[in-house]
C-alpha cells in the first residue's frame, strides 16, 4: 500500500484528491494521512468526502475513514469496471470545480465514456478553479493530453447555498504527450462575467466586465478584449469573472464577489493576474500547472508556466509516488517536464 503523507509541503485537499485519482487509474491501493494538517479547519470537509465518494463509484473502490473531519483514508481500488453514471449530491458550497478534478484523472483509467453529475456546490469559490475556468481553460489543456470533457453548467451556485447544477462527460481518446511551451505576443483575452439576476439593477456583471477591460486594454499587451455579461438564476446571490486565451495558450485567471467588494475590484483582480501571468511569458497559469501535473506523468510532455508553486511542488511527490516518472523542474524557465 502507497502511504501518502498529507501534511506534506502545501498540506492541502489536492494532496488527497490527486492520491485518490492515481490509486484509481494506478490500481494502488493507498493511505492518506494527517489530511489539510496546513488547513485551519484540518482533515476532509464535505467536498472531499463527496470527491472521495465519487472516485470510488467510478472504481467500485473500497474506502476507510471517509467523513467530515476524517484526518486518515484508506482507498482500495475495485478490480472490476463500475458504473459510468456518477452522481454527485453537495450540500454545501463546496467547490464544484474541484470535485471534478480527482474524476477528470480517475477518468485516464477508463476507456469508456464518463456521465457525471454534480447537484449543489458553488461553481464559483475563493480558493479554487470557478467552473467556467474548468470549463474554458482546464478542459481544452488536459484535451491536449487526448482526454476528452465536456461541462455544462444548468445552474450556476454561489456562497453560502451553493446550489449548481452541472453535468459532465469524460471520454479519454488516444493517450497524446503535449508540449504546451510557445509563448505567443498579443492574443486576444476572452471572458465570461456572471451575476444573479437580482445583482442586475446594480448591473454587477457589467461593471465587472467593464473594469477588467479597462485594465487589459490599459496594458497594451493584448490584440482584443472580448468580455460576454450573464444574469443568471442561483439559490444564493453571488457574482464573479474569469478571463482566459485560447489557441496553443492556456492562461486563466479569475475572482469572485463578495460582500462588501466593489464589483470593479473583481474585475480588477482578475485583470491583474492575467496581465502577471502574460508578462511572464506563461503558456499555463501557476493554477493550471498544478493541475496538470498528473497528465503530464501519465501522457508525457512539457509545460510552461508563470510561477512553480507549492501546490506544483506537492503534486509532484504525490504523482512521482504512484507512477515512478520523474519530473525536472526548471525554476528560471518555469517549467515542468517529464525526464525521458
Ligand atoms: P480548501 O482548503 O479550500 O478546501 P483544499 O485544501 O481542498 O482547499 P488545495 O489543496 O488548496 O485545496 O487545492 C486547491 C486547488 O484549487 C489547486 O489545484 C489550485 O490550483 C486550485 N485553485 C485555487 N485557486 C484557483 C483559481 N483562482 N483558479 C484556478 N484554480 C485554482
Amino acid at each position: 500500500m502507497i502511504v501518502v503523507d498529507g501534511a506534506h509541503n502545501e498540506g492541502g485537499g489536492q494532496i488527497v484528491r490527486t492520491a485518490v485519482g492515481l490509486s484509481a487509474v494506478t490500481g494502488k491501493d493507498v493511505r492518506v494521512e494527517n489530511i489539510r494538517a496546513n488547513r485551519p479547519k484540518r482533515g476532509l470537509s464535505v467536498q472531499h468526502v463527496c470527491a472521495v465518494n465519487a472516485v470510488a463509484q467510478m472504481y467500485s473502490a473500497r474506502t476507510k475513514g471517509v467523513f467530515v473531519g476524517s484526518k486518515c483514508i484508506e482507498f482500495y481500488p475495485g478490480k472490476e469496471r463500475a458504473t459510468k453514471d456518477i452522481k454527485v449530491n453537495i450540500s454545501t458550497a463546496g467547490s464544484v470545480g474541484l470535485i471534478l478534478q480527482p474524476l477528470i484523472i480517475a477518468a485516464l483509467g477508463r476507456g469508456d465514456k464518463i456521465n457525471i453529475e454534480v447537484e449543489g456546490g458553488a461553481s464559483f469559490g475563493k480558493w479554487a478553479p470557478p467552473v467556467t475556468y474548468i470549463q474554458r481553460v482546464f478542459c481544452r489543456a488536459v484535451s491536449a493530453f487526448g482526454c476528452d470533457v465536456k461541462v455544462e453548467v444548468l445552474r450556476q451556485g454561489f456562497y453560502p447555498k451553493g446550489g449548481c447544477l452541472l453535468r459532465a462527460e469524460i471520454k479519454t481518446t488516444k493517450p497524446r504527450r503535449a508540449v504546451i511551451g510557445c509563448f505567443e505576443e498579443g492574443v486576444k483575452i476572452y471572458g465570461e462575467s456572471v451575476a444573479s439576476r437580482s445583482l442586475l439593477r446594480r448591473d454587477v456583471a457589467l461593471r465587472q466586465a467593464q473594469s477588467a477591460k479597462k485594465m487589459l486594454c490599459d496594458a497594451g499587451l493584448f490584440k482584443e478584449v472580448s468580455i460576454d455579461t450573464r444574469y443568471v438564476d442561483s439559490v444564493s446571490t453571488g457574482s464573479g469573472i474569469v478571463l482566459w486565451t485560447e489557441g496553443n495558450m492556456f492562461l486563466g485567471a479569475s475572482c469572485v464577489g463578495e460582500a462588501g467588494k466593489r464589483a470593479e475590484e473583481v474585475g480588477e483582480g482578475a485583470a491583474s493576474e492575467m496581465i502577471e501571468g502574460y508578462r511572464a511569458r506563461a503558456c499555463v497559469d501557476k493554477y493550471l500547472c498544478d493541475q496538470l501535473i498528473p497528465f503530464l506523468a501519465m501522457r508525457g510532455g512539457m509545460i510552461k508556466t508563470s510561477e512553480i508553486t507549492k501546490h506544483t511542488e506537492t503534486n509532484i511527490w504525490v504523482v512521482e509516488k504512484f507512477t515512478g516518472v520523474a519530473f525536472d523542474v526548471n525554476i528560471e524557465d518555469q517549467t515542468v517536464s517529464i525526464r525521458k
